[in-house]
């Protein structure tokens, strides 16, 4: 297997820079294999050599995987030169793995953000070839109908004439019985065109006031997460993922 240099290895694993790792060695602190090592080069393989720091054994993984229930303002990108971004709003302890959003959400859209390394699992949720399932929540302005339902289960032909796939809508409170006048609606869809629910209630005359991303494919946003909160995904979520 790949072998790689201690200090980039406990460097990734959050315990500090590089220059911090070379006075962690030097001050005899870093074993490999129960033996002091004192230069913080040395190559070793995560997944054979036995590495301890201060006395812990390091326990080396690869991946992460974090569900972050993102707050409106930010941008769902690793890096923005005006906005802040999702990847800002991670402790450091993640940010040392350098996840990526797995897909995107609009500046102003709230919910499930799943947050990875892995790439093969983000490519997989991404493929559009997958049609994996999304749900959101929104807030409309317009009278959301029984026909609607229809036209987004038969596909609606977005502005640039784009035909969407059967797509389910479940009006929770039509704007007419909402104190609002906004319609409730919860929306599923399968593909993840750019700004789709907004424009798909578009070509039906309706307008997106609200939107918040509540699942994809079998990951649910956790009702306990605060908004702006992260948390590593549990062993039964992965599992359903992979
Ligand atoms: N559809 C949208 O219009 N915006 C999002 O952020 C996600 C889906």
């Amino acid at each position: 297997s790949k072998k790689l240099r201690l200090d980039k290895l406990l460097a990734h694993m959050g315990y500090g820079t590089r220059t911090e790792l070379k006075r962690l060695a030097k001050s005899g602190d870093i074993l490999v294999n129960g033996k002091v090592v004192k230069d913080s080069g040395l190559q070793v393989d995560p997944e054979t050599d036995r590495v301890t720091v201060l006395g812990q054994e390091v326990r080396y993984r690869e991946f992460i995987y974090l569900m972050l229930h993102k707050p409106p303002g930010v941008v769902s990108a690793t890096e923005d030169t005006r906005d802040r971004t999702v990847i800002d709003l991670l402790p450091e302890e993640y940010r040392t793995f350098e996840p990526f959003p797995v897909g995107r959400l609009d500046k102003d859209t709230e919910g499930l953000l799943l947050l990875t390394n892995d790439g093969k699992l983000a490519h997989n949720l991404l493929s559009p070839r997958k049609h994996v399932p999304k749900t959101y929540y929104a807030r409309v302005a317009g009278n959301v109908s029984e026909q609607d339902k229809l036209a987004f289960e038969a596909g609606v032909a977005l502005d640039d004439g784009y035909v969407t796939l059967p797509a389910k809508l479940h009006i929770v409170e039509r704007a007419e019985e909402a104190a609002d006048g906004l319609a409730r609606i919860e929306l599923t869809i399968t593909e993840g065109k750019f700004h789709q629910v907004k424009r798909m209630f578009e070509a039906v005359g309706k307008k997106v006031v609200y939107l918040k991303r509540l699942t994809m494919g079998p990951l649910e946003l956790d009702p306990e997460l605060p908004i702006g909160a992260v948390r590593e995904l549990t062993d039964s979520e992965l599992a359903a993922l992979m």
